[in-house]
């Protein structure tokens, strides 16, 4: 695309909602790996306030997931966080961090969703999943240990995309961290860092 195409398109900001508690490299890759196939000016990651999906267990304060994201995210110019979710209090539906984004960058922007295989299997029973394809372009990718697939969602409307497979988990990084295991290389250093100056995931207390 030449420098003209580019400034004539609309601009194409990718949102990588997740709890990221902590973010890890499957995220980031997943985000980069989004980023380069679609030519996105800008990824936008959106820590969740409470999310619905995980309101029973207890989740980690949301000013630490924020810090987390800041630092993991801050050495790459297209990759930004948004505070939308954390702001608007309560649990987070996607419908909503669509919406507001969609004030923020304005009408203008082609919003991409990102999103992996394990939560795009559950996308249909999300609040409002049919104006939820109107808000945005949904990019799915492959996660390792769940099957890639659109079935039932609108075919116009999302994108499969293969990534490299990290199978990496949160939920594994919290359990390594209470257990004292080493989280090295699964988040980047400065979360690892994070992590032990907090002293986070040592406790159930989070
Ligand atoms: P948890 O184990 O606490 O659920 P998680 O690792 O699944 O954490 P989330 O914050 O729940 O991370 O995920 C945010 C988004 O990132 C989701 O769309 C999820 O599918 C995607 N994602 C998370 N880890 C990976 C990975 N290793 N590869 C691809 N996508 C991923
Ligand atoms: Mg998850």
């Amino acid at each position: 695309m030449n420098a003209q195409q580019t400034a004539s398109r609309p601009r194409r900001v990718g949102v990588m909602g997740g709890t990221f508690d902590p973010i890890h490299h499957g995220h980031l890759v997943a985000a980069s790996e989004a980023a380069a196939t679609f030519d996105l000016d800008e990824v936008v990651f959106v820590p969740t306030g409470r999310p619905w999906q995980k309101s029973e267990s207890r989740v980690t304060a949301a000013e630490h997931r924020y810090l987390m994201t800041v630092i993991a995210t801050a050495s790459n110019p297209r990759f930004t966080v948004s505070r939308v979710d954390i702001d608007r209090g309560g649990q987070t539906y996607t419908i909503d961090t669509l919406t507001d984004l969609r004030e923020v960058y304005g009408e203008q922007t082609d919003l991409y969703f990102i999103t992996g295989a394990d939560a795009l299997e559950q996308i249909l029973s999300w609040k409002d999943a049919d104006v939820l394809f109107s808000l945005a372009h949904f990019v799915g990718v492959s996660r390792p240990g769940h099957d890639l697939s659109g079935d039932g969602l609108p075919e116009g409307d999302l994108s499969l995309l293969q990534i490299p497979a990290l199978a990496i988990s949160s939920t594994d990084c919290r359990r390594r961290a209470r257990v004292g295991l080493p989280v090295w290389y699964l988040v980047p250093d400065g979360v690892v860092q994070y992590i032990a100056k907090y002293n986070l995931y040592r406790s159930d207390i989070g």
